[in-house]
């Protein structure tokens, strides 16, 4: 597992079972050390380019001096504060403002009366992220986003009612009370790696239509119902790019809140080189040794060439890994030929 993974790195203990009992949920929402952040159509909170903190003791980031404990009690926060763990037994909430117009949430913003105080987009905003609040954002974000998504029961239509810090859904009509829980789509993502029987192994990377072009990434795709991960890899390398697969190796996962996925990460070995594209998903596909990726252009550099993905990503992760392995192996085989090359001369 590799820890470093932007969104895998979550510090707050998720209190799974404490989260079902009303009563610690109700002290935790009025305790006055707990903490909460503010979510706003995809947007989080940020006062002085810092991720905005709220309790009830300090306001904002410690800004003692402002009382915000007005501003905060307007929203009735409570039925729209979805709870995400503690940590030192401080309770962290975020709260959903999306109901919220732009003119409404302008006046909130006015209320805060601090300078330097707004929403950011999440994913433009990791830059000012530590790792471990990603990893809560991300978190906040993919319920928040379940949450929205579940306001109706998908069995009869009729409204549904949080419950568990909003963990849980029930449906309000009494002959139905179906119970709802937050969803998570796993993904597949995979480097296929082919190696020919004399040279460097060779990796298969593409351009897809959904990116900039040049920017080259793995092969992902969803999981269908009734399949495994392992199959469900097969399949998409087939169908994207017509290459058969075996040897199917996990590598590592990661939560993945644009918006509710989990990404999970194989290497797979191909069969042959022969490419047949989908060319509704992919615009380009090609392979490529360790070395060649080693003069690609990071994503988002503005130079002219072929680019790698982001460093947050998973795909990212499967190639680093991957040349790693090559560089490695190499290392090992030119250490064995300069061993075997001394063993014989020392024999002459
Ligand atoms: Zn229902």
């Amino acid at each position: 597992m590799n820890n470093d993974l932007t969104f895998s790195q979550m510090p707050l203990d998720r209190a799974s079972t404490l989260r079902k009992d009303q009563t610690w949920m109700q002290d935790k929402l009025s305790s006055e050390d707990s903490c909460f952040y503010f979510f706003w159509r995809g947007k989080f909170l940020y006062y002085q380019q810092k991720l905005a903190v709220y309790t009830r003791k300090n306001g904002i980031n410690s800004a003692r001096e402002v009382n915000y404990a007005d501003v905060f009690t307007e929203l009735s926060q409570t039925s729209d504060a979805v709870f995400l763990g503690t940590s030192a037994d401080i309770a962290y909430f975020v709260c959903d403002l999306s109901i919220m117009n732009d003119d409404e949430i302008a006046g909130w913003l006015k209320k805060l009366n601090i300078d330097n105080s707004k929403f950011i987009d999440f994913r433009r905003s990791l830059s000012l992220l530590s790792p471990s609040q990603a990893a809560i954002l991300s978190y906040g974000k993919a319920l928040i986003h379940w949450q929205q998504s579940a306001l109706h029961c998908g069995y009869c239509g009729a409204k549904t009612k949080a419950l568990d810090g909003g963990h849980r859904r029930v449906c309000l009509c009494e002959n139905c009370q179906k119970e709802h829980f937050p969803r998570t789509d796993p993904a597949v993502i995979m480097l296929v790696e082919y190696q020919p029987k004399f040279g460097p192994a060779v990796c298969l990377l593409a351009e897809h239509h959904r990116t900039p072009e040049q920017a080259f990434s793995t092969l992902a795709g969803f999981v269908d119902p009734g399949e495994s991960l392992q199959e469900a890899v097969a399949r998409e390398v087939l169908e994207e790019a017509g290459v058969q697969v075996n040897n199917v190796r996990y590598v590592d996962s990661q939560p993945w809140p644009f918006p509710n996925s989990l990404m999970v990460g194989f290497i797979a070995q191909a069969s042959s080189l022969d490419l047949c594209l989908e060319e509704e998903e992919l615009r380009s596909a090609a392979w490529f040794t360790a070395e060649q990726l080693m003069n690609f252009k990071d994503w988002g550099d503005d130079a002219a060439g072929p680019k790698l993905p982001r460093k947050e990503s998973i795909a990212r992760l499967l190639i680093d890994t991957w040349c790693k392995s090559q560089f490695e192996a190499n290392a090992k085989t030119e250490k064995m030929a300069v061993e075997v090359k001394t063993a014989l001369l020392a024999s002459s």
